[in-house]
C-alpha cells in the first residue's frame, strides 16, 4: 500500500482529540488541516462528516482524530457517539485533551478521570485563550502542572491559529517512527463507515460463541449513496480461520442471513434511511498482525 519512499525518521500515528463539545476540538482540527495544507475537504462541513483528518507533511503523517464530546449519552446516537471516543483514545498513539481557558468544569473533571485508563502520552490543550489576558492563565496552568498525568501543557487559540506550530512540533518528538498509514494525498474520511462496521461487529457478539468475535473484524468494502434507492454497502468479515469462515456462514449460509437481517436493521436505524447490506467472509490469517487493518478498525 505505502511502497513510496519516505524519508528517514518519518514519523505517523494517531492522536485523539477529546473534550467535552464545544471546546473547540474541531476548529483546531480544521485549523491544523487548513493552515498546512490549504486544502478544504469535500464533505460537507459538518461534526459528523470530520472525523478523522490527516494532516501531511513530508515529515511525517499525522492522523487527528476528532471525536465527539464526551457526555452523559442520552440516546443510541449518542451513546455510539461517547462509546466511539472511548474506542478512539485506545487507539491513539497519543491523547490530547482539551480544556476551555475560563477554568475547569465539572464535565472535565470526569472526562479527566476517564483519562487514567489510556496508556498513551496525554497534553492537555488549554484552548480559546484569545478571550483571557495572559496572566489570567497562570493559575490554571500552576493548577494543572500539578497533574501529573500530562507530558505537555499547551495554551492554544484554535480560533486565532496560535500554539499549534509548538503543538505540532511536540506532537511529533512522540509519535512512533512509522511509514505513512493512509495514501498522502488523503485528508479525511467518513465516519460513517466506521459506525457501521462497528454495528456489524456489534451483531456478531450478540449472534455467535466466545472465539468468533474475538478473531473476526469487519471492513467496510464499497458504501455508496444511490439517488432514489437503499444505500449499498457491502461489509467484509475478516476471520483467521476456515473452521471460523464455516461457523459464521453457518449451514445453508443460514447464520450469515441472520447476521446480516440483524445488522441492516441496526444501520437503517442508525442511519435513519434505507439500505442494501451485503456480507461476505474472507480468511486473513494474519490481520490481527497487520496494524493497517487494524489501525482502520479503530483498535490498537
Ligand atoms: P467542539 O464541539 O469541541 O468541536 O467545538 P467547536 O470547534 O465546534 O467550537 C465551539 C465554539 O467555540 C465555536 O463557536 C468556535 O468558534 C469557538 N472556538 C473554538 N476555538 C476557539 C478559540 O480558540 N477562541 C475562541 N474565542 N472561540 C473558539
Ligand atoms: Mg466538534
Amino acid at each position: 500500500m505505502n511502497t513510496e519512499t519516505v524519508q528517514k525518521g518519518f514519523r505517523c500515528g494517531y492522536v485523539a482529540i477529546v473534550g467535552r463539545p464545544n471546546v473547540g476540538k474541531s476548529t483546531m482540527m480544521n485549523a491544523l488541516l487548513g493552515e498546512k495544507l490549504a486544502i478544504v475537504s469535500p464533505r460537507p462541513q459538518t461534526t459528523r462528516h470530520r472525523i478523522i483528518g490527516i494532516l501531511n507533511r513530508d515529515d511525517c503523517q499525522i492522523i487527528f482524530l476528532d471525536t465527539p464530546g464526551i457526555i452523559v449519552p442520552k440516546y443510541p446516537l449518542q451513546e455510539a457517539m461517547v462509546r466511539t471516543a472511548h474506542k478512539t483514545m485506545g487507539s491513539a498513539d497519543l491523547i490530547l485533551f482539551m480544556i476551555e481557558a475560563i477554568g475547569i468544569t465539572p464535565e472535565d473533571e470526569e472526562i479527566f478521570k476517564s483519562l487514567e485508563d489510556y496508556k498513551a502520552p496525554k497534553f492537555i490543550l488549554i484552548n480559546k485563550i484569545d478571550l483571557l489576558p495572559k496572566a489570567g492563565l497562570l493559575p490554571l496552568i500552576d493548577a494543572l502542572n500539578k497533574r501529573a498525568v500530562f507530558k505537555e501543557i499547551i495554551p492554544v487559540s484554535a480560533l486565532k491559529k496560535d500554539g499549534l506550530d509548538l503543538l505540532v512540533k511536540l506532537l511529533l518528538e512522540l509519535l512512533p517512527g512509522s511509514p505513512p498509514l493512509f495514501p498522502r494525498d488523503q485528508i479525511s474520511d467518513g465516519p460513517e463507515r466506521f459506525f457501521v462496521s462497528e454495528m456489524i461487529r456489534e451483531q456478531i457478539f450478540y449472534l455467535y460463541g466466545e472465539e468468533i468475535p474475538y478473531s473476526a473484524t469487519v471492513r467496510i468494502e464499497t458504501f455508496k449513496e444511490r439517488e432514489g434507492r437503499p444505500d449499498f454497502i457491502r461489509a467484509a468479515i475478516l476471520v483467521e480461520r476456515d473452521s471460523q469462515k464455516g461457523i459464521l456462514i453457518g449451514k445453508g449460509g443460514q447464520s450469515l442471513k441472520k447476521l446480516g437481517q440483524r445488522s441492516r436493521e441496526h444501520i437503517e436505524r442508525f442511519l435513519g434511511r434505507p439500505v442494501y447490506l451485503e456480507l461476505i467472509v474472507q480468511v486473513s490469517k494474519n490481520w490481527r498482525k497487520d496494524i493497517r487493518i487494524i489501525r482502520d478498525m479503530g483498535y490498537s
